[in-house]
C-alpha cells in the first residue's frame, strides 16, 4: 500500500532536515499592520459589479480597504480601480465642498451644503412649473416635464432607486431617470 506523503517528508527526501515550525527570531516579531484592527463591511463605490470591501481601522483611522474573501460576487478580489478605494477616501487633494460656478463666471466658489440644496429645489419646482404638459396636443393625458433629468451612480441601491423612481417619476412627473442600478 503506497504511503501517503507530506509537504515535509518530500523536502526531507529532497533537500534534507527540516526543523519542524522554522521560524527566526526576527521573524516571530513580525504581524501584520492590520493585527487587532477592527474592521467594517462596504461595498466600492464605482461600479455596477458592486464588489464587496473590507475596510479595516483602527482608534478612528482607517488602515486599509481590501476586497471581503466571503463576498459571492468578488471573492476576495478587487479590480484596480477598486483596489485603490483607500487612495480615494485618504486623498489630500479630494473636494470635499459644494463648488459652484455662476452662469457666466469663469470660476468656481466654495458655497454651504444648504444653500446647494435649497438652490436645487427652487431650480426644480422653476423648471416644473414652467415645463409641465399636462396634456399633448393630440389630447392624451401626459403629465410630465421633458425639462429635468436624473442621472444616479453606482452607489445607489435598490432602496434608493425605487425612491427616486417613485418622486422623480410618479411626483415630479419626469421622464428622464437614469442610473447605473446594481446592489
Ligand atoms: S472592485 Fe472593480 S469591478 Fe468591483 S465594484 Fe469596484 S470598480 Fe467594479
Amino acid at each position: 500500500m503506497a504511503r501517503k506523503r507530506t509537504v515535509t517528508s518530500i523536502l526531507r527526501t529532497h533537500v534534507g532536515v527540516v526543523p519542524h515550525r522554522a521560524k527566526s527570531p526576527k521573524y516571530a516579531e513580525i504581524h501584520s499592520r492590520l493585527q487587532g484592527a477592527e474592521v467594517g463591511v462596504s461595498v466600492c463605490p464605482y461600479c455596477a459589479v458592486g464588489c464587496s470591501q473590507l475596510v479595516y481601522h483602527r482608534d478612528g483611522k482607517l488602515l486599509s480597504i481590501e476586497g471581503n474573501y466571503e463576498s459571492f460576487i468578488n471573492g476576495g478580489t478587487l479590480c484596480p480601480k477598486g483596489s485603490a478605494t483607500y487612495g480615494l477616501v485618504v486623498n489630500p487633494r479630494r473636494v470635499t465642498t459644494v463648488k459652484y460656478r455662476a452662469p457666466g463666471s469663469d470660476h468656481w466658489e466654495e458655497k454651504p451644503l444648504d444653500w446647494a440644496m435649497e438652490r436645487i429645489a427652487q431650480l426644480v419646482k422653476t423648471t416644473r412649473d414652467a415645463t409641465y404638459v399636462h396634456q399633448t396636443p393630440d389630447g392624451r393625458t401626459v403629465n410630465r416635464t421633458t425639462c429635468i433629468a436624473h442621472l444616479g451612480g453606482a452607489t445607489l441601491d435598490n432602496e434608493e432607486n425605487y425612491l427616486i423612481k417613485k418622486l422623480f417619476g410618479a411626483g415630479l412627473g419626469m421622464v428622464y431617470i437614469e442610473n447605473q442600478a446594481r446592489i
